[in-house]
């Protein structure tokens, strides 16, 4: 077995292991204090574990530079070591096995991330693990299901903050270092563990709740944090609101007290993820720290964001499935939760808005590719838990929760929940433990509709058929729906009549009054994609942004995006929509939505002799609307224009105006500066010096990174083999310096410039999934994929590489396929 292959834990295994092993306590000693030093690669860690044994040996897990101390029951044992298992024998009944080891600071943001901020030269750190990269910090049993009760010793610079899940024990101060330990946990597993370390950016609050019971009340301490060279842009009090306003919900609605002693929010930089809900101690990426000018669809997401992690609390932490297959336990609750508490609790009412255009987007997509999955996944490996992160688990779970909703009723399912969390707190569960919760609080066999939703892929497409007067559902499910029926009055398209039902065969009577446009799945209860027929249609066409109600103008959005990707709607009518409808849309978060949908339509599904004309059509709705819209809106037409403008050059004399600083109808922050300049250099309009001079203004980590994408878009075929070699080779890029490549590498109209790296791309995938974590090799397989004319190469890669791992083949498979789309829609169009 290889290194790469001893990495890659199955089920069965870590199934069998969990069987002879119980595993009792882990204490963590790491040393971080040579983290400053950048010529330091690696740190030291001591792991200590405490478990029962019913076999002779067993393995633990460890990736890093190198093992050194083996000491099994007090006896000094040789280090038997792949790479990835250490080999442990002479085991008893009891055991203490302490495992001494130097594990690598991390560049890709998998296990102990290492960061150094330009700006003023500080060492930040932070630990990222999901689903198995606690063992590049600390030697542990890497599977969800063998909880364990850890102690963290982490020996630090001075001055720096120190946080891991629970409160500090106690702290030695020594010269120019802290030796901080932290209480013991609750039961925990390994990869929610954490430790960040650094001289973040403090601000502390608190949030209490009188006690369940009357008597003390609880006290949690809440802390946000990010690096101190961002505090100035650091919106803390609006996090801790979201954050007591979260605590305060759900503490109610789940019935079971906050089960961590302390609640901190790291934002963090180079972070691969939204954010990860390590119990106590929750970390962001700093995307949410909002440099410049920011939409109010922005804060609604950073606020599901938030509220997604705390939901978590209980769902995952509190609660944790026994094995990856099952992820979706606690996401598709935590994605759900994101959008219902943000409307319930915070000021962002309409959360259910962004929700039917946004995530069900993602779920819609991933649901119709090659790769589609049952919500309740198979997942063999650890490879396969690590792709399965997806539209599905996530969004489509979160909506088949929906459903459930309007199934079973709000207090049925929350009932479930509570029952759940008291019957399983600190456990292990899988799909059954919640069923029989659920099914015991409504009263109702769930099984068909487990069947029915959870264990099946795909989805129906619902259509109505006027002139029978039937819903007609391609893949019966049993849908309970709700139909909308809008008829013009002076000028703007109004609700007439709502109507709600249950749809369980192909074709389902359904008498509806006489209207213009008739809105399949209004409310968003079912999860489906809703067709307008040739008269909604027109009504759309013509009404949609009259429509008051941005809940419906949200799934009538959604329906012309799934129209327009099934061929089915021409892109070019969608793109009209677009630009008659987005200008007059109120919703910042729709309004988003439509600009990068159109932009995709233009760029992936208009007939190729027709994209220079869209093209134009396009810059110019994003130029004008730039002048003309005011606050978050003008900030969304200006991001368009920038991502339009490296399709064209009309306007890049007066973009380098604005640049100069003349004429700009918006105040212009570093990032949207960075994103013109990168236009800018996309269509050869921009020099080495000007993005030197850009980064004079903004010499910061998000500067930095900025710079290099700009550089690699020049549209010069010197600088884009530069970009591709370095991507491929250079093994120093960090994550987000990568992507700053691989974005700039595909800059603007190029593919003339990068069509002859095509069999290049073909020939190197295997080898760096071999070579490189999973993280990076992903982003590569993904970000540079040829956007090519034909799939033979594909088929031809997929034919020759059948033995190739499943997860790389899943990527590969999944790319083909988004192609395939393009090629399809495109040749749809018709002249
Ligand atoms: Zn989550």
């Amino acid at each position: 077995m290889s290194a790469h292959e001893a990495a890659n834990l199955t089920r069965e295994e870590t199934a069998a292991r969990a069987t002879v092993i119980s595993l009792r306590t882990v204490r963590v000693e790491l040393d971080l204090t040579t983290a400053p030093d950048p010529a330091r690669t690696g740190f030291t860690t001591a792991s200590t574990l405490t478990f029962t044994a019913s076999a002779g040996e067993t393995w633990i897990d460890f990736l890093g530079e190198s093992v050194d101390r083996v000491v099994v029951n007090g006896a000094e044992r040789p280090v038997e070591w792949d790479g990835a298992r250490i080999r442990i024998t002479g085991l008893a009944d009891d055991n203490e096995v302490r495992i001494e080891a130097v594990g690598a600071y991390s560049r890709s943001g998998e296990g102990l991330h290492r960061f150094v901020d330009p700006v003023d030269g500080q060492a930040y750190l932070y630990t990222q693990y999901e689903p198995a990269d606690a063992r590049r910090v600390m030697a542990c049993f890497e599977q969800p299901d063998l909880k364990g009760r850890y102690t963290f010793v982490v020996a630090a610079p001075a001055g720096w903050h120190v946080l891991s899940n629970q409160a500090v024990a106690k702290i030695d101060q020594g010269i120019g270092v802290q030796t901080v330990e932290f209480a013991e946990t609750l039961p925990l597993s390994s990869y929610i563990t954490a430790v960040v370390a650094g001289p973040y950016h403090q601000v502390t609050g608190e949030w209490s709740r009188p006690s369940h019971d009357g008597a003390e009340p609880q006290r949690v301490p809440l802390g946000a944090y990010c690096r101190a060279s961002l505090a100035e842009h650091f919106d803390a009090d609006e996090i801790l609101e979201i954050t007591r306003q979260g605590l305060d919900f759900y503490d109610d609605a789940f019935g079971f007290p906050y089960p961590w002693s302390t609640y901190d929010q790291v934002f963090v930089p180079e972070y691969n993820l939204g954010a990860m809900e390590n119990p106590g101690l929750v970390t962001f990426t700093e995307a949410y720290v909002f440099r410049g000018a920011s939409t109010e669809a922005q804060h609604e997401g950073r606020a599901n964001t938030i509220l997604h992690e705390m939901a978590h609390m209980w769902f995952g932490d509190l609660v944790t499935m026994r094995w990856w297959d099952d992820l979706w336990l606690k996401e598709s609750f935590a994605d759900y939760m994101g959008a219902h508490a943000s409307a319930a609790a915070t000021r962002f009412a309409d959360a259910w808005v962004s929700f039917a255009a946004r995530r069900k987007a993602w779920a819609y997509q991933a649901d119709q590719l090659p790769s589609t999955h049952p919500i309740v996944a198979d997942i063999p490996d650890l490879e396969a838990a690590k792709l399965n992160f997806d539209g599905i688990t996530y969004a489509k779970g979160a909506s088949v929760l929906k459903q459930l909703v309007a199934y079973v009723g709000e207090d049925a399912f929350f009932e479930g929940a509570r029952r759940y969390f008291q019957r399983h707190a600190y456990g292990n569960t899988t799909l059954d433990d919640l069923l029989v919760e659920l099914s015991g609080a409504s009263g109702r066999d769930l099984t068909a509709w487990s069947a029915a939703w959870l264990e099946t892929t795909g989805m129906s497409t619902i259509t109505y058929d006027r002139t029978a007067g039937e819903l007609v559902q391609t893949d019966p499910r049993p849908h309970r729906l709700a139909v909308g029926c809008y008829s013009r009055v002076d000028g703007t398209l109004v609700r007439t009549d709502l109507v709600e039902t249950d749809l369980l065969d192909e074709r389902t009577a359904l008498e509806l009054p006489d209207a213009d446009l008739i809105l399949i799945n209004d409310l968003d209860l079912t999860y489906a994609k809703a067709r307008l027929d040739e008269r909604s249609l027109a009504a759309v066409e013509e009404g949609l942004s009259t429509i008051e109600d941005a809940h419906a103008r949200a799934l009538i959005w959604s329906a012309l995006w799934n129209a327009t990707r099934d061929g089915e709607l021409p892109a070019r009518r969608y793109l009209a929509i677009v630009r008659h409808h987005a200008p007059a849309e109120g919703h910042i978060g729709l309004l988003t939505a439509a600009t990068l949908n159109a932009a995709f339509a233009v760029g992936h599904y208009v007939a190729d002799d027709a994209r220079p004309e869209e093209r134009t059509a396009w810059l110019e709705t994003t130029w004008e609307q730039t002048h003309r819209s005011t606050g978050g809106a003008q900030l969304v037409w200006a991001r368009a224009l920038a991502a339009a403008a490296a399709y064209s050059d009309a306007h890049a004399a007066d973009l380098q105006g604005w640049l100069a600083g003349s004429d700009a109808p918006i105040g212009l922050d570093a990032d949207l500066r960075w994103s013109l300049l990168a236009a800018l250099s996309a269509t050869g309009h921009a020099t080495v010096l000007d993005a030197e001079k850009e980064l004079t203004r903004d010499d910061t980590a998000t500067g930095r990174t900025a710079q290099i994408r700009v550089l690699a878009a020049r549209p010069d075929a010197d600088v884009r083999a530069e970009a591709w070699a370095s991507a491929w080779t250079d093994t120093t890029l960090t994550n987000d310096h990568l992507d700053a490549t691989i974005g700039g590498f595909r800059a603007g109209e190029s593919r003339a410039l990068i069509a002859g790296f095509d069999d290049e791309y073909f020939a190197r995938i295997r080898d760096t999934w071999s070579e490189r974590s999973i993280e990076i090799a992903r982003r590569l397989v993904t970000g540079l994929f040829p956007d090519a004319d034909s799939l033979a190469p594909v088929d031809a890669w997929l034919a020759e590489n059948d033995d190739a791992p499943a997860a790389l083949r899943r990527l590969v498979i999944e790319q083909g396929d988004h192609l395939a789309r393009d090629l399809r829609v495109r040749e749809a169009q018709g002249s």
